[in-house]
């Protein structure tokens, strides 16, 4: 359960983009989540509902996206996605070596934020 303060800071985040917006609500927060991420889109929601109880993020919806497991071949820096479901068996598509190193795929951040 580390999703709260995950939400908790998205929330931080959104208020502070409405203040210097003279923002009245926050209706969408759009999100990237990474794939390999363990955050659950529902589970988000819900805490998030809890945390922005009363303020004037209150009922906005998380739109969230999944964004690709991206590697780097160490051998040849040839960046590649991956199938998290192949993630075990990641190899370089390009020279075929298995050393490589997890560039993205685990990361979250806020795309877009709609106010009004
Ligand atoms: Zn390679």
């Amino acid at each position: 359960m580390h999703e709260l303060p995950v939400i908790k800071s998205i929330l931080d985040i959104c208020l502070k983009h409405a203040t210097i917006n003279s923002a009245n609500k926050i209706l969408t927060i759009e999100l990237k989540v990474g794939e390999m991420s363990d955050l659950e889109p529902e589970w988000m929601q819900r805490y998030f509902d809890f945390v922005s109880k009363g303020s004037i993020a209150e009922g906005a919806k998380l739109v969230i996206e999944k964004t690709p497991v991206l590697f780097q071949c160490d051998a040849c820096s040839h960046q590649f996605k991956i199938d998290i479901k192949n993630l075990k068996a990641a190899k370089c598509p390009e020279c075929g070596t298995d050393k490589c190193t997890l560039i993205s795929g685990s990361e979250y951040y806020i795309s877009n934020i709609g106010v009004i």
